[in-house]
């Protein structure tokens, strides 16, 4: 009798262990085929004063669907430049977006007709529960037409991430910025993320350019990290019609002012470029002729 129940202590044994190797099999391959951004992290969250640790879901963006997300405040910078600020699900949400990727943007244009446009936040994860992007509207442009009749309580269509960049800290010794007008997004984000970690040593040369001096964006934030890291961040404004009295570059971006302000070509620098189509063509050129190879270059 005792041996009787002996085995079957055994047989039930043996049963919850295969049981539980199925289910341990199971799950692991639930999370390895879970896709990233539905991980699960714990982030130092500031909330009234006090570091808390809130449990959030990584991203609110869908690289495969666009997403509406809410805009709660239109700050216009200029007359055809406005900060725009979307909410996202949650105050402790996080948008998700890496360090050198852009989504996509959908809206109507002025025909009515259906049209999709790269943009880059100049918010980072850090910026909870929000995103904020930097628009300048065209007057023929297409997408520029939606967020221009965009108005506050309006939603936004966005797919991402985007791009084929992705920083990591540490990835290059110094990187050279090459912007023109809105093409200073993608670089500011990459900016703010290097700055804003201290243990990252990663070194900024940008040139950004622009028609006149009313059409640089982001430019009280630029100064400031020009001012606060003085060793890691140099900035050299390049403007076709510059005021009376301007001491910096004059014209289009040349030959001379990349060789005097980028780091020299070397495997362990990049030179990220972003600007309209003619420009991106002409610092194409500038670098080829300086000795920068195809891998020493990125163009958002
Ligand atoms: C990675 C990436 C990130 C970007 N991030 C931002 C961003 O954060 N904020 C932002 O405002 N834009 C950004 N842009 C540019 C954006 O994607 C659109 O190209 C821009 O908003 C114009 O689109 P549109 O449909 O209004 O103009 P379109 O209909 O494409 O163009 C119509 C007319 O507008 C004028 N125009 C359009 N683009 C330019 C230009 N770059 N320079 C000068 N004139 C132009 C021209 O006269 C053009 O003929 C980004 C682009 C890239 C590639």
């Amino acid at each position: 009798m005792d041996r009787l129940e002996s085995h079957r202590a055994e047989m039930i044994a043996i049963g919850v262990a295969f049981v539980a190797v199925g289910v341990g099999t199971a799950y692991y391959y639930y999370l390895s085929k879970k896709p990233k951004r539905d991980r699960i992290v714990l982030k130092s969250v500031r909330i009234g004063g006090f570091d808390t640790f809130s449990c959030d879901i990584v991203g609110c963006l869908d690289p495969e669907k666009f997403k509406e997300f809410k805009l709660v405040k239109r700050i216009q910078l200029s007359h055809n430049v406005a900060k725009f600020k979307f909410a996202l699900p949650t105050p402790t949400s996080v948008l998700g977006l890496p360090i050198g990727q852009h989504m996509s943007c959908r809206g109507k244009d002025a025909n009515g007709e259906d049209v999709i446009k790269p943009y880059t936040p100049t918010t980072l994860d850090s910026d909870v529960g929000y995103f904020e992007l930097v628009i300048k509207m065209y007057p023929q442009g297409r997408m520029s037409h939606h967020f221009r009749e965009m108005r506050e309580g309006d939603y936004l269509a966005v797919k991402g991430p985007k791009g084929r960049f992705k920083y990591q800290p540490g990835q290059v010794r110094a990187f050279g910025m090459l912007a023109g007008g809105t093409g200073i997004t993608p670089m500011f984000q990459v900016a703010r993320a290097i700055l804003e970690n201290p243990s990252d040593m990663t070194k900024i040369h940008l040139i950004y350019a622009n028609v006149t001096y009313e059409d640089i964006l982001l430019k009280e934030e630029l100064d400031g990290f020009a001012l606060d890291f003085p060793d890691r961040f140099s900035l050299y404004y390049v403007l076709n019609e510059p005021p009376e009295g301007w001491s910096s570059g004059v014209g289009f971006i040349s030959k001379e002012m990349i060789q005097a302000q980028c780091p020299e070509p070397a495997s362990d620098i990049r030179i990220l470029r972003c600007g309209p189509p003619a420009m991106n063509k002409a610092m194409a050129a500038h670098l080829e002729a300086l000795g920068y190879t195809s891998q020493m270059q990125f163009q958002f």
